[in-house]
């Protein structure tokens, strides 16, 4: 199946009339797709609005994108990969296609852009039962819906092994104002969105074999994208630098300094740690300073900018300032510094 795409799969087009069988993506093995995949078309198809910017969607070799005068385009691509990104023994599958969507948004989001369209590309295991694919479909399109972005093509193939998505956003934004990971100065502050920890502190419980309710664990589950943070950032002309936080503050925090060529202190009592499951209770601060796959954004702002402390809803922080010796430092209360090396988000280690 192919939506207005990349026309790998052309036999497949995403539309019924042209729909035939799938052809494996390797090449020597002809299959029939799973019922799960034609009901796949039908709903994205029913569900999929047009929205402005689009001027053709689902349903013919290419989408068409009117990208706004005097805007740049944005492009991103995120894998959501089966024991990589997530289980289906402990994601359902609407959180898998919330999140799968979050990974692309969240980068739009770190520009100051405005998403546009989204694209979906899915491998699905033969034996997959169909109220699977209908709920991760259910999961991505609500939250495409919710911020106003448009599934406009994709492709689907089966998958020899788990499941396999890849979404590629598209979205703009005026032109030369896009937000970078590198004009971050000596002098300027650091601030986060939100507060962190509660993804990683999530999966840390779901490692150790609990069950978790998604309504008490919403930044692990569903994590909000914040595209509308971003965007007033840029519009105000507040922010030097900024970057979602996908591999955890250590590693992204550490990638704005090695693009800026600076250094920054962080202290560790400012870090906002996330409050998860029910008693609520706060994460452990290592959770906030390494966890991943939060989705929030750190930036920094020069000197003499007001930021807010709250925006589009969202809390912000200020955890520490941009330095001109190029080490990452975290302080903590008692006055001792030590290196704030990234520990990086290692996702689903394989077990052996
Ligand atoms: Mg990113």
């Amino acid at each position: 199946m192919n939506v207005a795409g990349h026309g790998l799969l052309r036999p497949n087009r995403f539309s019924p009339t042209a729909f035939r069988p799938s052809r494996v993506p390797f090449g020597y093995i002809e299959s029939i797709l799973p019922f799960a995949e034609k009901l796949l078309i039908s709903r994205i198809r029913e569900r999929a609005p047009r929205r402005r910017g689009i001027a053709m969607g689902i349903g013919d070799d290419c989408a068409i994108l009117q990208i706004p005068a005097g805007n740049q385009t944005l492009v991103t691509t995120d894998f959501s990969l089966e024991g990589v990104h997530f289980r289906r023994e402990w994601h359902p599958p609407d959180a898998v296609g919330h999140r799968c969507l979050t990974r692309g948004l969240s980068d739009i989001a770190a520009m100051g852009g405005t998403p546009l369209a989204a694209f979906l590309s899915l491998a699905l295991p033969q034996n997959l039962r169909q109220s699977w694919v209908d709920q991760f479909v259910k999961g991505l399109l609500t939250l495409a819906d919710r911020l106003k972005v448009t599934l406009a093509g994709g492709d689907t193939a089966q998958s020899p092994g788990g499941v396999l998505a890849d979404i590629v956003v598209v979205g703009s934004v005026p032109k030369g104002k896009a937000i970078r990971r590198s004009d971050a100065r000596p002098g300027d502050g650091i601030y986060v969105t939100g507060t962190l920890g509660g993804a990683a502190a999530a999966l840390k419980l779901l490692f150790s074999g609990r069950k978790l309710r998604t309504a008490d664990f919403p930044r692990h589950f569903y994590p909000t994208p914040r595209i509308e943070v971003g965007r007033w950032l840029l519009e105000k002309g507040l922010v030097s630098a900024m970057i979602d936080l996908s591999d955890g503050l250590s590693t992204d925090l550490g990638h704005i300094c090695e693009e800026s060529g600076v250094g920054a202190e962080v202290q560790a009592e400012a870090v906002p740690c996330a409050e998860i499951g029910k008693p609520v209770r706060k994460v452990d601060l290592q959770f906030a300073l390494h966890g991943g796959d939060d989705y929030e954004l750190v930036f920094t702002a020069p000197r003499g900018k007001r930021v807010p402390s709250r925006v589009a809803g969202v809390d912000i922080t200020r955890i520490g300032r941009i330095t001109r010796n190029k080490q990452v430092i975290l302080t903590n209360p008692e006055g001792t510094a030590v290196k704030f090396r990234p520990q990086g988000w290692e996702h689903f280690k394989p077990r052996t």
